[in-house]
């Protein structure tokens, strides 16, 4: 997909995307290897007892031909919702073939949702099946009462449920499948954004996304499929970022992917991970990489042999960038993207595109702009909406049953994300912060993004969050959440050095004049820090204050 070009600007001039009439993203997965290559391994599953299993694609193919069949021997048709309620493993990956076959929209959804949370998508999205496991079962037992869309469950186990049919007699049979014929614009793919600004929506994607993720994925990952390749992410598969950013693409591009079970993410067990599975390529999010820090000197106790590692969903940050490059010994290629538009903006380590607190340049075949209100390009250097250009593969196909909120992310031919942005003169765009987070202080507006960067690099720091505190005065304040490290000790002294700390770094105007210390942030499921409630609780503190 990507030519093999090393120079940037000749590389985002020279490619060109090829988007075939027909295009299927389970096909192209899984039935495209078998035939080419059948005994390469695609998935290999990581046992925390030595105990590895793998999967071919002859089997993948097999196996999710199969199971396309049984869901359609149950009635599941074209353009249904099937969701996918599974943790990382070789069922996931067979139901999301399986689906895409049959022509059905998959929607994947997270183990760690909780009852409401599942009820709220499966509702929304209509789902007509769900293929899950017993834990899944369990929380949906509690719902399905709510769901009368919901005609079949599926259920990943060896023993039978009431109710339920067994993921093996429906994935098992011939094999034999006739995938639909999909143009690359029908719906194949369904996945609610991270609600870090409000409820969840359902962003609907057509199949040829997996195609518009391709050239950003092997720009930041030089130009895999590399001989020995082989992709981990610690993401849920159900998030863009597990599926969009390792999995598809991996299994697109033959490279095998190391699954891992679900479990609350540990740093010695993700290293342990990378080394026995001899993982060369990762996407480990920010707030993943913020806790891999905890082991010290990783590379004195572990074997690492990471090739790349890309990161996004929230700012990376210089702090991260520095101790990645130190600890894991690799540079980390930050990038940009959403649920609704992903991998748009990209660094590149390895081929010099990348500066400090940037997250890097438009990526090769993709538009990117900093917009104002009115849709006209804004000079670089000048703060403005982060806005893609249509038509782009990887732009989603609207909202799900939501046509007034899919046309209000337009401003003509400009999609916006909802992100405050700026590009320099040679093309880096760095992150200000989302709409909502922005904060104006004494006529200034200020993204959280650095001062939270800069309270990360103090010693005691270790995550911090800034929002806007209404002020009389000032219209609003800048108010830091700091979870410090374990054995620091809360107080004014601890507050007043984290406040000089930041005060000495960035503008006078963008310090914390009030410090809160937190146990936790409040973060989403995919570790995102939602700052919406931080900015209410402030608001409320500041609504008692004044008496109001
Ligand atoms: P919702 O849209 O429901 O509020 P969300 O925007 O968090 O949730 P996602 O689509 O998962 O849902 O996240 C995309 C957002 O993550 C981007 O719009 C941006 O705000 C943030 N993001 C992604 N990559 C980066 C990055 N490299 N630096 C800073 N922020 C990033
Ligand atoms: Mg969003």
């Amino acid at each position: 997909m990507l030519p093999k070009i090393e120079d940037y600007d000749e590389l985002y001039r020279e490619f060109r995307w090829r988007i075939p009439e027909r295009f299927n993203i389970g096909v192209a997965v899984s039935d495209a290897w078998a035939a080419r290559d059948p005994e390469r391994i695609c998935l290999q599953h990581f046992s925390p007892d030595g105990a590895h299993l793998a999967l071919t694609y002859r089997d993948f193919a097999a196996r999710s031909s199969a199971f396309a069949g049984g869901l359609a021997a149950h009635d599941v048709g074209s353009g249904e919702r099937v969701a996918i309620l599974l943790p990382q493993g070789f069922e996931a990956a067979i139901a999301h073939a399986a689906i895409y076959k049959l022509g059905a929209i998959a929607l994947p959804l997270a183990l760690l949702f909780g009852v409401e949370a599942l009820a709220y998508r499966l509702k929304d999205a209509g789902a007509a099946a769900v293929v899950t496991n017993r834990f899944g079962y369990e929380r949906l037992a509690a719902i399905r009462g709510e769901l009368p869309e919901l005609r079949l469950v599926v259920l990943a186990e060896e023993d039978e449920k009431p109710g339920t049919v067994r993921f093996r007699d429906l994935a098992a049979g011939q094999g034999r499948f006739d995938p639909a014929e999909t143009k690359p614009d029908d719906p194949a793919l369904m996945i609610y954004t991270s609600g870090t600004t409000g409820p969840p929506k359902g962003a609907l994607h057509g199949h040829r996304v997996l195609l518009g993720h391709l050239p950003g994925f092997q720009f930041h990952h030089h130009f895999l499929p590399q001989p020995g390749d082989r992709m981990w992410t610690p993401a849920d598969w159900a998030w863009a970022g597990g599926l969009l950013n390792a999995l598809l693409p991996s299994l697109f591009f033959g490279v095998p992917v190391v699954s891992s079970p679900a479990q609350k993410f540990d740093a010695h067990m993700a290293f342990r991970i990378i080394e026995e599975m001899e993982v060369r390529n990762a996407f480990i999010p920010p707030t993943a990489l913020r806790l891999l820090k905890s082991v010290e000197r990783p590379r004195d106790r572990y074997a690492l042999k990471l090739r790349t590692v890309g990161s996004a969903g929230e700012a990376l940050g210089r702090e991260t960038f520095e101790w990645a490059r130190a600890a894991l010994g690799v540079e980390v290629s930050e990038f940009y993207g959403q649920t609704e538009c992903n991998i748009v903006i990209s660094s590149a380590t390895d081929l010099g595109v990348a500066k400090a607190g940037s997250m890097g340049k438009a990526a090769p075949g993709h538009q990117v702009a900093i917009i104002d209100g009115e849709g006209r390009v804004l000079p670089p250097g000048t703060v403005g909406q982060v806005a893609i250009r249509r038509p782009d593969p990887v732009m989603f196909l609207g909202y799900w049953r939501n046509e007034e909120a899919t046309e209000a992310k337009f401003i003509g031919d400009w999609m916006t994300t909802g992100d405050q942005g700026v590009m320099d003169e040679e093309g880096y765009f760095t992150f200000f912060g989302r709409d909502d987070d922005v904060i104006t202080s004494s006529g200034y507006r200020i993204g959280p993004s650095e001062i939270e960067d800069c309270l990360a690099g103090h010693p005691d720091v270790q995550l911090a969050a800034a929002v806007g505190k209404p002020d009389p005065l000032r219209t609003e304040i800048v108010k830091a959440y700091v979870v410090l490290k374990p054995g620091v000790a809360a107080g004014d002294e601890t507050a007043a050095g984290i406040r000089d700390w930041v005060k000495n770094r960035l503008s006078m105007h963008e310090y914390p004049r009030e410090i809160a210390f937190v146990d936790s942030l409040p973060l989403t499921t995919s570790g995102k820090v939602i700052r919406r409630l931080l900015r209410e609780k402030a608001a409320a503190e500041a609504r008692a204050a004044s008496g109001g």
